[in-house]
């Protein structure tokens, strides 16, 4: 207990450090259509310690959201992805690509969320329409009518929003109805064994119904092999994610395959 409390504690002051230092990158891991067009990507922040080497994000980003340095984390990962953008709507090639960031639910708690969202936003000069901000339901431990609010705004500016996860938490159908959300994400603990699990497959099933009868796009992560794409594709998915295509990737391969 104790050695984990000291690496809580190493890593919240290396973060600190990092910060400063620019040991964060983001690495994009394209999203699919149906015909194997590249229509998306979605950014997954990733830290290089000079010492350490390589920290998951899994490992780190519950510690940040814990101390609050998810605050200014969440803020460098908006402002570098809004580059991103406006970088690839410089090039008609790469113009039409849309990008998603992972928000974390104490970033949307902030007072000054919506602000801060529209000032990088602002400031970056990008086509809103291309930036999908990914929420979890987590987000709803808080005041549900604020955070929908909040939302709103956001969406009224230009955004929009994709539920996370989906199928994990309360999947509860009042937050389909009640938040303005554009884009269900199926976990990938569903996508994994889809093709030998019937429970999972009918799971899946039911999420693309009812992400379409929301009128909602709905996107398959942890797409791994070819039977899970072949069986989605079938279930009438509309976008697709995973290791089958390829892995997160560093921004140069990422835009090679553009
Ligand atoms: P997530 O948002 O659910 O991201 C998907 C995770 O699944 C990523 O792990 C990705 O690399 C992995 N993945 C993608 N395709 C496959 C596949 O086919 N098979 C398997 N087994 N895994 C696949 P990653 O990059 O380690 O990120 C883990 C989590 O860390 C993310 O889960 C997200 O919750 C969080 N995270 C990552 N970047 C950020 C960020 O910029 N901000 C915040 N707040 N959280 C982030
Ligand atoms: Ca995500
Ligand atoms: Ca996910």
């Amino acid at each position: 207990m104790q050695k984990k409390i000291d690496y809580t504690t190493l890593l919240e002051k290396e973060m600190r450090h990092s910060l400063k230092t620019h040991n964060f990158v983001l690495h994009y891991q394209p999203q699919y259509d149906s015909t194997n067009q590249l229509v998306a990507a979605e950014a997954l922040i990733r830290w290089y310690h000079p010492e350490l080497g390589i920290i998951r994000p899994d490992d780190f980003i519950p510690i940040a959201e814990d101390s609050n340095l998810i605050l200014p984390i969440g803020n460098w990962v908006l402002q570098e992805a809004c580059e991103q953008l406006n970088l690839w709507q410089k090039n008609s090639k790469q113009q039409h690509i849309k990008l998603s960031i992972n928000v974390s639910a104490k970033q949307i708690w902030q007072k000054d969320f919506v602000q801060d969202v529209k000032n990088i936003v602002t400031t970056a000069n990008i086509d809103k329409s291309k930036l999908i901000l990914e929420i979890t339901e987590s987000v709803l431990l808080g005041d549900i009518n604020e955070v929908a609010q909040k939302l709103q705004e956001l969406v009224d500016f230009g955004l929009s929003f994709s539920l996370d996860d989906f199928g994990t938490g309360y999947s509860s159908l009042g937050y389909l109805k009640n938040l303005p959300i554009s884009e269900l994400k199926i976990d990938q603990s569903f996508v994994r064994d889809l093709d030998t699990n019937k429970s999972d497959l009918l799971m899946v099933k039911s999420i693309i119904a009812l992400g379409k009868n929301f009128g909602l796009s709905v996107v398959a992560e942890g797409v791994e092999t070819q039977c899970h794409f072949n069986l989605l594709k079938d279930l009438y998915c509309d976008m697709y994610q995973g290791y089958y295509f390829n892995r997160p990737l560093p921004i140069s391969e990422f835009d090679q395959l553009l």
